[in-house]
């Protein structure tokens, strides 16, 4: 698994995964519980149309994928096997932004569990009341292992492919182009992360108690930012990839279409000056220049 597609995994299960713990009743210890670890990332048919969660598990040669009843318009990625968990949590932890103070307490718990105390006995029932409510604290435990300073773009393409947004609407005959994300109000410093970055801005709307949103503007006054912060993103998405390059096409034909692009043949560069960009605009004033300097020396 490269370390690009851990980093994308790890933005998506910030968004979308969740581990817990898998209590498992001892066949030999009547009362007793095994405390087994499980990770499962799930998506939607109708989001996931190119079906990466079910490649997941050739792509990582980690757990198992199975659409999820009634209706199977769901497949779930699960990994609870020891050595795949051993393997793969601590390279995903070390980039989450959101839950890896949570997840790596939870693995480090795990360990616990499956030691030598309570390996083959597991736990009482009792036990099992503790540790579950000792998960609901270490929940509301938010962030990064370490201080981030910026987010990676794998990361933030795999964290707005699970709860982010593309929106390219035409609304009375404007083009609203937007890119956002929402998150629970406990993790909305990640969306602070997002808006020391990237600009735009964080709301909170009253309706909406729980949550919050980062939202950014895309449309036609930002088209340089546009193509430099969405080629970025098209790299790595892979749910919404899509709606990406709908969004770069957009504006690349805009570039194309209006004269916002210089008028020398086969040059598509933003237009500086005078209907030219800057290494032509310069090159006309210097052919100028040097001609007023020669009809200066004729005289
Ligand atoms: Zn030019």
């Amino acid at each position: 698994m490269n370390e690009s597609l851990v980093k994308y995994l790890s933005g998506l299960l910030d968004a979308d995964g969740c581990l817990s713990f898998n209590f498992r009743k001892s066949k030999s210890h009547p009362g007793r519980y095994h405390v087994g670890l499980r990770l499962v990332l799930s998506a939607a048919h109708s989001v996931d149309r190119n079906g990466f969660v079910p490649s997941l598990p050739e792509l990582t040669g980690m757990g198992t994928a199975c659409q999820i009843p009634p209706n199977k318009s769901v497949t779930a990625w699960t990994v609870a096997r020891r050595s795949h968990l051993e393997m793969l949590l601590p390279r995903i932890i070390k980039h989450m932004v959101i839950k890896a103070k949570h997840w790596n307490w939870l693995l480090a718990e795990w360990r616990q569990y499956r030691g030598q105390e309570y390996g083959k006995n597991g736990i009482s029932e009792a036990e099992r009341e503790i540790l579950s409510e000792k998960v609901r604290s270490s929940r509301q435990n938010v962030g990064p292992l370490k201080p981030k300073n910026h987010p990676t773009w794998a990361w933030l393409a795999g964290y707005l492919d699970g709860d982010g947004y593309y929106t390219l609407r035409v609304q009375s005959g404007k083009t609203h182009v937007r890119v956002g994300v929402c998150a629970h109000v406990n993790d909305a410093s990640v969306l602070e992360f997002i808006f020391q970055a990237f600009g735009g801005q964080v709301r909170h709307y009253q309706k909406k108690q729980n949550l919050k949103f980062w939202d950014r503007n895309l449309g036609s006054s930002q088209t340089s930012f546009a193509l430099r912060f969405l080629p970025n993103l098209a790299k790595h998405s892979k749910l919404k990839r899509c709606k990406i390059d709908n969004m770069i096409r957009w504006h690349r034909q805009r570039l194309r279409d209006s004269s916002t692009v210089c008028s020398r043949k086969w040059c598509n560069k933003k237009i500086r000056s005078k209907g030219l960009c800057q290494l032509h605009y310069n090159r006309s004033m210097k052919y100028s220049v040097s001609d007023s300097l020669n009809t200066h020396n004729n005289l």
